[in-house]
């Protein structure tokens, strides 16, 4: 049985076989302090205070547009693919490389959201907390549950799960009971299929299979009516959004590296992959809004008597 389930190193690869060209700068600088970070102290060392203190990067939003940038996670903290502490695979972030980042974004004044939450914002029914931005997990690898969520409730922050309902309960994956008790902590469990099948190449009646039923389970199995899809591989044709809107869904996400949402493209929502090697600067240029404006950039104190004289 195992055998159909995909070997995570395989799965990855062929889910980023169609990815996106990263264009964003990797800058050879170190990874912040392992450990967590406390409170009042900053969560990046001094090389980093810098580029946190940039003007932000500018966007010309049209009419109806949203800036939040939506990360894609795959594996946190899989020790089989850390050595010394570092991660050797791009799709696994460790552990501190994620708390860092969640401490980044916290200092930083971000307010996680979840994907169902922009969904609702595109539709004028919510409104968005400052400087949103939204964490997803993919597939329902159990790192995200032993490593990811108690991480994520330390920073008190939610993120959306899109589970491959078929692979519930497997070894390497979520149990339903421990997508209950996320669930119960206010993130958001929503569809990645059934089988993980890529839709691009499914016809319509194996892609309606997968796109209604996996909600079906996760109604069945967690009271949770998924308003959310994650295309498996990031495989998209036309035709998808029709049926994900037929059974229910509002929005869906796949791959990119912009943090626009646009109103048309609600089903197809650029998600930015968080990559293993990433450092935290990497991290920190993929952001739309830096430390400008935040008490991280007050100016020193003989700029201050400067600017007041
Ligand atoms: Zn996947």
């Amino acid at each position: 049985m195992r055998t159909r389930f995909p070997v995570p190193n395989l799965h990855v690869f062929t889910f980023h076989v169609s990815l996106l060209l990263c264009l964003l700068v990797t800058a050879a600088l170190p990874v912040a302090a392992s450990s967590s970070p406390p409170a009042d102290s900053p969560p990046y060392g001094p090389d980093l205070r810098e580029r946190i203190c940039a003007p932000d990067p500018t966007y010309n939003l049209k009419e109806g547009e949203i800036l939040v940038p939506v990360f894609v996670y795959h594996f946190v903290g899989r020790e089989t693919l850390e050595r010394n502490g570092h991660s050797v695979s791009r799709f696994n972030v460790t552990a501190a490389d994620f708390e860092a980042q969640l401490a980044l974004l916290q200092a930083l004044g971000y307010h996680p959201v979840t994907v169902g939450e922009i969904a609702a914002a595109l539709d004028g029914k919510a409104t968005l907390p400052e400087r949103p931005v939204a964490l997803t997990f993919d597939d329902g690898w159990r790192e995200q549950y032993d490593v990811a969520f108690p991480i994520l409730q330390r920073y008190g922050m939610r993120a959306t799960f899109f589970i491959s309902t078929s692979f519930v309960g497997y070894p390497r994956f979520m149990t339903w009971e421990e997508l209950a008790e996320m669930r119960d902590a206010g993130m958001e469990i929503a569809s990645h299929g059934r089988k993980h099948i890529n839709l691009a190449d499914a016809d319509d009646p194996d892609a309606w299979r997968e796109i209604a039923r996996s909600r079906e389970t996760l109604e069945e199995k967690l009271g949770v009516s998924a308003v959310s899809f994650a295309y498996p591989f990031g495989g998209y044709r036309r035709g998808l959004p029709a049926m994900l809107e037929r059974a229910g869904y509002q929005i869906a996400v796949g791959l990119g590296s912009s943090p626009v949402v646009r109103p048309g493209g609600r089903y197809y929502l650029r998600r930015i992959e968080v990559r293993g090697q990433d450092t935290l600067t990497a991290f920190l240029n993929r952001l739309p809004w830096r430390g400008m404006g935040t008490p991280l950039c007050v100016p020193e104190p003989r700029e201050r008597i400067r600017e007041e004289q």
